[in-house]
């Protein structure tokens, strides 16, 4: 049985900000960007998907949304909103935006809200969990820059979600992660286990005591 068709994911380009040890995507270095002109061939499609469903997110993903400027992303509404008026009235298109949060400002603010754009930040918790991996090509930890980008989401009340990898090493501090967001006031968090994916050949989590100190008490509790 297939459908209904939900999500659509468009990388507006491969590039990222960041070199994160378990990323899984290849091309992090390419700073090609997507042409707009395809939006439209890949909007009709999908609308007049008999799959379609009734709420549908497009989300902007893989590679760093936000090395592309703002006005990419308003020429990129423009086109969407002008697919659905034409092939799907009624339809509700969700955009929605998974970024590194780094170059969060106010004017990304400004562009997420005219834009109707809702945004995750990818954020693994406590500087010494989110550091061990998530750093810039010299080796930088990114944790400071992130929470600067989400400073700016919650003084525009803005709301988001974050999205949390767990590694090996979260599975001894479950009780950190918990009390950093909760510090942080943020609610609303979805956990990925490390994967072994793409260009990810080895995964902190393969080892064969990771199933089991993840149903822990401590962990569990959280
Ligand atoms: S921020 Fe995301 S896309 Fe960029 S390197 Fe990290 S995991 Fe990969």
């Amino acid at each position: 049985m297939f459908g209904p068709l939900s999500l659509l994911v468009i990388q507006p380009t491969p590039y990222c900000n960041l070199d994160c040890d378990y990323c899984y995507l290849p091309d992090r270095n390419n700073r090609s960007r997507l042409d707009l002109e395809l939006l439209d061939p890949i909007l009709e499609q999908v609308l007049t998907s008999p799959f379609i469903g009734k709420d549908f997110t497009l989300l902007w993903h893989a590679g760093e949304p936000l090395a592309v400027p703002p006005d990419f992303y308003d020429a990129a509404t423009d086109r969407i909103r002008a697919a659905v008026a034409r092939l799907t009235p009624g339809l509700t298109i969700e955009q929605s935006i998974q970024t590194n949060g780094i170059l969060i400002d106010a004017q990304w603010c400004e562009c997420f809200r005219r834009n109707e754009i809702s945004v995750g930040v990818s954020l693994d918790g406590p500087a010494f969990l989110h550091d061990a991996h998530r750093r810039t090509r010299s080796g930088l930890g990114s944790h400071a820059a992130t929470l600067r980008g989400i400073e700016h989401l919650q003084r525009q009340n803005l709301p988001f979600h974050v999205i949390s990898v767990l590694t090996d090493e979260s599975l001894d501090h479950a009780e950190a992660i918990f009390r950093f967001f909760v510090d942080h006031g943020i609610r609303d968090v979805g956990f990925n286990m490390e994967e072994t994916e793409g260009v990810n050949f080895q995964s902190s989590l393969d080892r064969p005591d990771s199933e089991a100190r993840t149903g822990r008490p401590q962990f569990a509790r959280v």
